[in-house]
């Protein structure tokens, strides 16, 4: 018969929580000793590349090809949280090639500013669905971090967009004039 033991402990009501705590004990552990057997769910990141075990539809960090980009702004306007920024001006006429249709697109319009604020941007591809050159798409690239979160607003305009514009801008004006003459 139990009784009460030291203090007015019940022995009985003792002795089964301790076999109880072993038992889950034992069983937290049986499950975790059968994970040695399991195919790993997780790699050693950085030293492993995981960027080959991405799904193919995989949305990383944005990337605009300037020479496709007729500054339509579809993109900035799709974008609905508004970290495209671009800035442009009227030029002459050119055609690129869209990579998309492989058609002639005209070219009215010269980006001197293209911006993503990718530390806003929540990779819903929702700029990329418009663009009808197929400029804007995303990469799978997704290591971004930087000490200062500025250093995460990308600029994708070049040295030569802006050169281009300027020359466009140009070949405008002189036309203009010459109608006018
Ligand atoms: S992926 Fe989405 S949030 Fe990011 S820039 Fe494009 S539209 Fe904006
Ligand atoms: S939608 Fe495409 S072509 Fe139009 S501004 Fe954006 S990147 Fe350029």
């Amino acid at each position: 018969m139990w009784c009460l033991g030291v203090g007015g402990i019940d022995m009985k009501q003792y002795i089964l929580d301790i076999v109880h705590g072993i038992s889950s004990i034992a069983k937290g552990m049986w499950v975790t000793f059968t994970y040695l057997f399991k195919p790993h769910a997780t790699v050693e990141y950085p030293e492993v590349n995981v960027e080959s075990m991405l799904p193919p539809r995989y949305r990383g960090i944005l990337q605009v090809d300037m020479d496709l980009c007729i500054s339509c702004l579809a993109c900035e306007r799709a974008c609905p949280i508004e970290c495209i920024v671009i800035e442009d001006v009227k030029g002459d006429k050119t055609f690129v090639t869209s990579k998309l249709t492989q058609k002639p697109t005209p070219k009215v319009k010269y980006p001197l500013r293209f911006d993503i604020d990718i530390a806003k941007c929540m990779f819903c591809g929702l700029c990329v669905e418009p663009c009808p050159t197929g400029a804007i798409h995303h990469t799978r690239k997704f290591e971004g971090s930087v000490t200062n979160v500025a250093d995460l607003t990308y600029s994708y305009i070049r040295d030569t967009d802006i050169e281009l514009a300027e020359k466009q801008v140009e070949l405008l004006a002189n036309k203009k004039e010459k109608e006018q003459a």
